[in-house]
């Protein structure tokens, strides 16, 4: 019986390895790209709810509903085309002048007042929008969250997953020192060209993005710390720019009715708080 169970055990590991694979094998991309994850969709929204929480209870949304429903339209367009969705997106504006913006797994993206000070046009901010997005239908961060998980608490308890009344807890907080660690740099590129095809194919110019790495690169230049949390893992600018424009270039005549909204963006700037003095870092 002794020499029995250890197989048994390792048969029944393994059967369950597979089935979990089979059953996780999900779309992170365009043209059908396809990722095995452990943690489901409905555990991933869970573990970002938490987050969540933890995060609003540590910023400061901007008490502006018209901004909040702005971030809001942009995101939604962006998702309507995008290749996931099997879980609800959440935009919001938190009032900091920090040059940011970030996913959460769940589809929670958050985008700071400073960031949207530096863009001129709609297009532009639809390109960091659509830039996050992508992390999120990639599973960027689902991907490093797993493997941390993985690393300090172990395969059967994350695959096991909510069965583990602990788990979303454990998995949250993990997930929160994660947050502002920085992507890949691949997985960086990968968000920027998903991005740059989302704003395509939901009508926005996407040369906005091109517009969105040049404010960057300049913000930087004038205060590279201010600039440290978004940049930090990303490609250097100008290779960004490069294989934006040739990404672009590739998608031959983009027609004239592309959207970049100049002026209701600058009307929507003139609505922000005037920003506080040193809340820049
Ligand atoms: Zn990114």
């Amino acid at each position: 019986m002794s020499r029995i169970f250890p197989f048994s055990l390792r048969f029944f590991l393994t059967w369950i390895s597979v089935l979990a694979l089979v059953t996780a094998c999900v779309t992170t991309g365009p043209g059908g790209k396809k990722s095995f994850l452990l943690i489901g969709s409905g555990e991933e929204s869970s573990i970002g709810a938490e987050m969540n929480r933890q995060i609003l209870s540590e910023s400061e949304l901007l008490d502006d509903s018209l901004w909040q429903d702005y971030i809001n339209e942009i995101g939604q367009r962006i998702v309507a085309v995008c290749d996931r969705k099997d879980i609800e997106y959440h935009f919001a504006v938190i009032e900091s002048e920090q040059i940011n913006a970030f996913a959460l797994p769940g589809g929670y993206l958050y985008f700071y007042t400073g960031l949207l000070r530096l863009m001129d046009n709609e297009a532009q901010l639809a390109s960091v929008v659509s830039h996050e997005v992508s992390h999120v239908v990639a599973r960027h961060g689902m991907k490093r969250l797993q493997s941390a998980l993985i690393a300090q608490i172990g395969y059967e308890i994350v695959l096991g997953g909510s069965k583990n009344s602990d788990f979303v807890n454990i998995a949250s907080g993990i997930g929160l020192t994660l947050v502002f660690s920085g992507y890949s740099r691949s997985a960086e590129k990968e968000a920027d060209r998903f991005g740059i095809y989302y704003m395509r194919q939901s009508g926005y110019d996407p040369k906005g993005a091109i517009g969105m790495f040049e404010h960057l690169a300049a913000a930087g230049e004038r205060n590279p710390n201010a600039f440290e949390k978004l940049v930090s893992s990303h490609p250097q600018t100008q290779e960004r720019i490069r294989l934006a424009q040739s990404q672009i270039a590739e998608m031959g005549e983009l027609g004239s009715d592309l959207i970049v909204n100049e002026k209701r963006y600058k009307q929507m700037l003139s609505r922000l708080p005037e920003p506080n003095a040193g809340d820049s870092t």
